[in-house]
């Protein structure tokens, strides 16, 4: 049987902490064929959609918005943890399991009226990709959509980009 997205992914025990599975797409971004076909179902996903740019999110994003962007031939621009950017910056700040973390945006990086796809590997609590629209939203940009290689649904994320008015669409789910 030929293999899926999920089966690229691979699931290293106690990382970052004792207890958490850490699901690990650089396995699947390694493999020429799982690559092309995450970034394929991405495409497949958005076709007919209008998008302006591609928003990846710091890091993994970057790789697979990166290559979203090349192949819809649209720009690509990175949302970044605080104080990575070297312009001038727009901040969302959004809670983490312990404190808080900011993100941060290139106050000249959408126009207002873009329409903007934005991509990150994997949506947990959901807490970056909210800030992730917030910001695309303060600098007037449409987000028509959240593309993710995988959900975890049990941590409630894509309820809360919903809540956002935001479509999700994820390539896998792990529990
Ligand atoms: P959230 O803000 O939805 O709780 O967490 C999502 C962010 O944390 C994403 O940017 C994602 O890269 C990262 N993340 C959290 N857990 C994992 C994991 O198990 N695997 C990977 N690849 N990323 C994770």
């Amino acid at each position: 049987m030929s293999r899926s997205v999920k089966d690229y992914v691979r699931s290293i025990h106690d990382f970052p902490h004792e207890g958490i599975i850490f699901r690990d797409v650089t396995t699947l971004f390694a493999d020429a064929r799982g690559f092309r076909m995450a970034v394929d179902q991405i495409l497949h996903a958005y076709a007919g959609t209008r998008i302006d740019k591609v928003v990846g999110l710091e890091a993994r994003g970057f790789i697979l918005g990166g290559a979203v962007a090349h192949q819809l031939s649209t720009g690509f621009v990175p949302i970044r943890k605080k104080g990575k950017l070297p312009g001038t910056v727009i901040s969302e700040a959004y809670q983490l399991e312990y404190g808080e973390a900011i993100m941060e945006i290139h106050d000249d990086a959408l126009r207002a009226g873009e329409k903007v796809l934005i991509v990150d590997d994997l949506l947990a609590t959901g807490g970056t990709a909210a800030a992730a629209i917030t910001l695309c939203r303060r600098l007037g940009a449409e987000v028509i959509g959240c593309a993710f290689v995988i959900d975890l649904p049990e941590l409630g994320g894509r309820r809360v980009l919903e809540g956002l008015d935001m479509p999700v669409h994820a390539l896998c789910e792990f529990e």
